[in-house]
């Protein structure tokens, strides 16, 4: 999957290796290939990203300086539908970094088995530093610049980290704007008034407390009796923490990268929010204790949500883990090498492409909302979410079972084998 490539070329150190979502993506992706057997032209075709796009932006700051960011838009797949996958604003945004995250996000779409494809999208520069009106500068640029390969019918966008609905509303506005009449479908994640989905918002935390509480069922465990601790409180956490305590499960902490806070008995988690919205920080809120942000992660407790980046449980901290169960909120929080620690502490893992796919699976609905131009409720939205949901599970964890693999290989190879069989029917152009 390497070869030729100019970002990679030099031999990079064990821990570098670890830490590149890329080459994490590929060591996950190689596992199941094997195990599938699958032949040598299918497994080159499902490697690689079937297109990428750099661009260079250049945007105009409130000062009048004039700055050029980098950006990038990747499809890894369209075999199985248009490319689908969020957008995000950080300043250590890659193109490897990219390319997973597409890749990730076709075998998502098809864990979950929604007409998509997998594509991903990113934008160098730091949110915390540019006011709103430079974000909306740049995001309309980096959508001008993306324009022809963006669109209903090849690739949807949606919000990522740093990205949100007003993100959304300014792609959707520059691409209706050239082609001259409003195209909704162009992205999902939209704010309700533009053609978004009700349940968008809370859909990926909403999807990881569903796959929580079947694993949940699973372990013969109450949910009334389970300690959650959840890394990151924004879109993903933020809602998972939300629904996990209406639930009646007990968040007993909360992480975020400038503290965390602990209460054994529960968080209050509305007032939580209410305290962020009002200070800035989740620290010193005064119905729970200020705890070590970077011991948090390993306290004991029975399911662990790393809601915030990558990278977080690496084979340097695996083996501290105490939760029984790992839902990955986020996308790739765990890297290939700390996969076989957690296996042998017999942590129950729910693997990033199953555990955060409501997000895109309310997508969906969001999509074939829009193209229909009629609208559901929250609670057909819900239920039809909950049953794609608790079946991916059902069948990933029955398809681990059947072939004696853990929980997230048994994902990757079920997505393998879907896309693969897509490929074969669809033969190969040209
Ligand atoms: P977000 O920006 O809304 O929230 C991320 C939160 O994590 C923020 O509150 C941020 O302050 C916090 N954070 C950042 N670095 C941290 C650190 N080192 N320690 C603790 N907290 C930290 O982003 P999001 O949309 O919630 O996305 C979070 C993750 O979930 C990403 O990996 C994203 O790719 C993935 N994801 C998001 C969606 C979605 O629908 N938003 C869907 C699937 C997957």
């Amino acid at each position: 999957m390497t070869l030729g490539d100019p970002m990679i070329s030099e031999a990079p150190s064990a821990l570098e290796q670890e830490l590149n979502p890329w080459l994490a993506a590929e060591i996950r992706f190689n596992e199941a290939a094997r195990r599938l057997n699958l032949d040598d032209g299918m497994r080159k075709i499902l490697a690689m990203p079937a297109r990428e796009l750099t661009v260079h932006i250049p945007v105009t700051l409130d000062d009048g300086r004039i700055e050029v960011f980098t950006g990038y838009r990747v499809q890894h797949s369209i075999a199985r539908g248009p490319g689908k996958g969020g957008i995000r604003f950080a300043p250590d945004v890659s193109l490897d970094e990219i390319r997973a995250l597409a890749s990730w996000m076709t075998w998502k779409c098809a864990v979950v088995n929604i007409p998509f494809g997998g594509a991903k999208g990113g934008v160098i520069c730091d949110p915390r530093v540019l006011s709103d009106f430079e974000l909306e500068r740049i995001t309309r640029r980096y959508t001008a610049e993306i324009l022809d390969f963006i669109g209903p019918e090849t690739d949807v966008p949606a919000p990522d980290m740093n990205t949100n609905e007003q993100t959304m509303a300014w792609i959707m506005d520059t691409y209706s704007m050239h082609k001259r009449h409003t195209v909704t479908a162009v992205v999902t994640g939209k704010p309700f008034d533009l053609g978004g989905s009700r349940g968008r918002s809370e859909a990926t935390g909403r999807g990881c407390l569903i796959v929580s509480l079947q694993a949940l069922k699973r372990l013969g465990k109450n949910p009334e009796d389970t300690c959650v601790v959840i890394q990151g409180f924004g879109n993903v956490g933020g809602m998972a923490a939300k629904l996990m305590a209406r639930a009646g499960l007990k968040v007993v902490c909360i992480i975020e990268w400038d503290g965390a806070v602990y209460n054994k008995n529960g968080l209050d988690i509305t007032k939580l929010m209410e305290h962020r919205k009002e200070t800035g920080s989740i620290t010193d809120f005064e119905g729970g204790e200020n705890m070590d942000k970077d011991e948090a992660m390993f306290l004991g407790c029975d399911l662990l949500v790393p809601a915030a980046r990558e990278n977080v449980i690496t084979s340097q901290n695996a083996g501290r883990i105490r939760a029984k169960i790992l839902c990955e909120g986020a996308n790739g929080p765990t890297t290939a090498a700390a996969d076989e620690i957690l296996a042998d502490r017999k942590v129950f893992v729910i693997p990033d492409i199953l555990a955060n796919a409501g997000g895109v699976t309310v997508s969906y609905f969001e999509w074939v909302q829009d193209r229909q131009g009629f609208f559901w409720n929250e609670d057909l939205v819900n239920q039809r979410l909950e049953e794609i949901m608790v079946n991916s599970f059902d069948a990933i964890v029955e398809y681990a079972r059947k072939h004696q693999v853990n929980n997230r290989t048994a994902a990757y190879m079920v997505a393998l084998d879907r896309v693969a069989f897509a490929v074969k029917l669809r033969g190969i152009y040209a």
